[in-house]
């Protein structure tokens, strides 16, 4: 250990250790398999460059980005090291020059491209010298259901196997324990040590609003005018978001948009800009990756929910790099399940359509077009999308001329898990708006950082309850609707979520929904999720019931209880009277009707009858299905099935809130299904 921290000092010019290298340091300096997750910024590469050095030997590098290689060894040369790197973008000679000083173990890290072990004869040049070890950074890249997911990484296992026993290092800042094991699967180190960590950042403090899509702007407006709240980078979910909060930002601060609409100089204007501290709030695309590097970035804000946490962590870690007090706001709402709903459908094709492509390909190569044509009518962007997934999953091979030819029957597993673990994603974004926890110990969760035994934050919306900013009291409208709830669940051990609903007037939907999280934020209930079985199927549902904190509040309470996310229900409330008209409230149920209904604890009734509602639905699918000759889910999936049967719309526009049925569905068979429905 002394040695390393000789060596760190000598070599690298470092004082110290971080948290948590020194420990990942030794055990990879010993020769043992690990896996390391650390948030970027944390100085994960110092955990491979040292043990290598102390090995004495060359470290081969395998990562995923040539701008990220080019970077790294840039920066080895500029502090003594010997280091090379062999990848598409090197000419020939170049190449070869770097794998004759590799020969003659003259390199102390040789970097490449995950693609350069499927060029025949590499390997085994490899493996005339073996390296000391294996570092694969950006390790995420390799599990199928990673986003970069890339085929040349997924036979990184199989194609390093003649290298090892060398001991490999894994890096990633972004990996959830499923993805974890994954990694560890596919590169074949199952005893690896894991080292999870560094994820808690002690100087955000997490907001969560909810706002609707046009509320944004404003809401941005006002919780950036605080005192320390800029510089601040805004994301938006597209380019005409990002130029819409961009101007309504532009009467308060100095702000400009920044996206992939706008050319390149305009881009490297408003960036200099803002680095140079000329602007105050940046506002750009989620899509389109920036690489701002400010150290002072007091705010971040993300207009509109993110497609993943993994995603979602990474660009609120652009806020306070330099340690002082910064925030992280997020402004979401039910519209935003839509949009990721459409882009979910978009990119991720049902394993249908692959299938499809993978049964017009044959041993032999054939053009592309002929592929398309045999596969039957695909629109040409869903013919494409399903066309890279089959290839990233190995169900096809093509060439550079575009040949396609049968690949490996096994992608169908593989595409399977990935969609179903994207669709996932979204979900366990919501569950973290939704989360009456802490929101930094739901990351820490997130990502199996559990060697973190520090308590809550103290300082995000959840922590803070009342305290937080812009809270403000309920209106009339808010506390009536509270008081029903907290009503209706008095005196039971607890009523399902739909059934609760049934009771309340004076509520949409989702106004109930999102008083059932205030009210569960405030620690007055809780919401479990519970199943039964009923016959061979496991129903379930969300179980809603009274805290002690909540049996002992009285109606008068309700008075006291403040939204934390202040800006709740802003689209129903008083203040915009218009909008609220066309909204949908239900009515109150009759005397009798409440009389007649089942004892309030037994959700299997509710639940019962949802599923009746289901089968009805199934019915009148496969009716319709049979009448137009297609499969009942060319019609709407599951998904929208058994959406459709638990929120039960009864308008058309309601139609609209059932996560996965858009315009068309609604135009085509929106009538129809309101009367199954009723
Ligand atoms: P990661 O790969 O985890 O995103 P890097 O390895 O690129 O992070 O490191 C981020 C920065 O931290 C680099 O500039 C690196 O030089 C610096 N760094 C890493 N370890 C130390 C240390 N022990 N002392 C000081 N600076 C460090
Ligand atoms: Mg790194």
């Amino acid at each position: 250990m002394a040695d390393l921290r000789q060596l760190l000092k000598d070599r690298f010019g470092f004082d110290g250790f971080r948290p948590s290298q020194e420990e990942v340091c030794a055990a990879v300096a010993e020769g043992r398999d690990v896996l390391l997750v650390m948030p970027t910024g944390a100085g994960k590469s110092l955990c491979y460059q040292l043990p290598g050095i102390a090995r004495g030997g060359t470290t081969l590098v395998i990562s995923p980005l040539l701008a990220l290689i080019d970077d790294q060894v840039s920066k080895l040369r500029s502090m003594g090291f010997r280091a090379e790197q062999i990848h598409s973008g090197r000419s020939r000679e170049d190449s070869r020059g770097a794998c004759i000083r590799y020969l003659q173990g003259e390199l102390d890290f040789l970097f490449i491209a995950p693609e350069r072990l499927g060029v025949r004869g590499f390997p085994e040049m490899l493996q005339r010298r073996r390296p000391v070890l294996i570092a694969v950074d950006e390790a995420h890249c390799i599990s199928q259901w990673g986003h970069d997911f890339r085929p040349d990484y997924r036979r990184l296992g199989e194609r390093l196997a003649g290298l090892r026993p060398v001991p490999l290092i894994a890096l990633t800042a972004t990996a959830t324990p499923l993805v974890q094991g994954d990694i560890l699967r596919q590169l074949a180190i199952p005893d690896a040590r894991r080292f999870i960590q560094g994820f808690r950042r002690t100087n955000i403090a997490i907001q969560v609003h909810e706002v609707s899509p046009s509320g944004r702007g404003q809401a941005c407006r006002t919780l950036l005018a605080g005192e320390g709240k800029i510089p601040a980078i805004v994301y938006a979910p597209t380019r005409k978001g990002a130029e819409e909060i961009a101007t309504t930002l532009k009467g308060s601060f100095r702000a400009a948009a920044y996206h992939a609409g706008m050319t390149p100089e305009a881009r490297d204007d408003v960036q200099t800009r803002f680095l140079e501290g000329r602007l105050d709030v940046i506002v750009a695309t989620i899509a389109f990756g920036m690489g701002i590097d400010k150290a002072n970035v007091r705010t971040v804000v993300h207009a509109g929910l993110s497609g993943s946490v993994e995603g979602y962590y990474q660009e609120i870690g652009r806020a306070g790099r330099d340690g002082l007090p910064s925030s992280a706001i997020l402004l979401h709402s039910f519209a935003d399940q839509k949009t990721h709903d459409f882009f979910f459908e978009r990119d991720y094709p049902e394993a249908e359509v692959l299938r499809k492509i993978f049964k017009a390909a044959a041993k032999v190569p054939v053009p592309l077009e002929e592929i398309r044509k045999k596969a039957g009518k695909l629109d040409p962007e869903t013919f494409e999308k399903a066309l890279e997934k089959l290839w990233i999953h190995g169900g096809v091979t093509v060439d550079p001329e575009e040949n396609v030819a049968l690949g490996d029957a096994g992608w169908q597993r593989t595409y399977e898990e990935q969609r179903a673990h994207r669709a996932e994603a979204v979900q366990q974004m919501m569950s973290f708006t939704r989360s009456a926890d802490c929101r930094m110990l739901f990351f820490l969760k997130h990502f199996g950082d559990h060697g973190d035994r520090r308590g809550p934050c103290g300082s995000c919306d959840v922590c803070r309850g009342a305290d937080a900013e812009l809270t403000r009291a309920l209106s009339e409208r808010e506390r009536g609707i509270a008081t029903q709830v907290l009503a209706g669940l008095s005196g039971t051990t607890g009523v399902s979520a739909g059934k609760l609903f049934e009771g309340i007037a004076g509520a949409s939907r989702r106004d109930y929904e999102a008083m059932l999280d205030v009210l569960a934020r405030a620690k007055w209930l809780q919401i479990r999720q519970e199943s039964f079985e009923k016959g061979t199927e496991t129903i379930s549902y969300r179980k809603v019931a009274l805290t002690g904190l909540g049996e002992r509040i009285g109606a008068r309470d309700v008075a006291d209880l403040r939204v934390a996310a202040a800006l709740w229900l802003a689209e129903g409330d008083e203040s915009e009277p218009g909008r609220r008209k066309k909204r949908k409230t239900r009515k109150a149920p009759t005397k009798a009707a409440r009389k007649n209904a089942p004892a309030a604890d037994m959700p299997e009734l509710s639940s019962r009858s949802s599923n009746e509602i289901a089968e009805r639905l199934k019915a009148w699918r496969l009716a319709k299905a049979r009448e137009r000759g297609v499969p009942a889910f060319r019609i709407f999936g599951d998904r929208v099935l058994h959406a459709l049967a638990e929120y039960r719309p009864s308008s058309l526009d309601e139609l609209l809130e059932v996560r996965g049925l858009g315009p068309k569905l609604r135009d085509k068979y929106g009538v129809e299904l309101l009367a199954c429905l009723r």
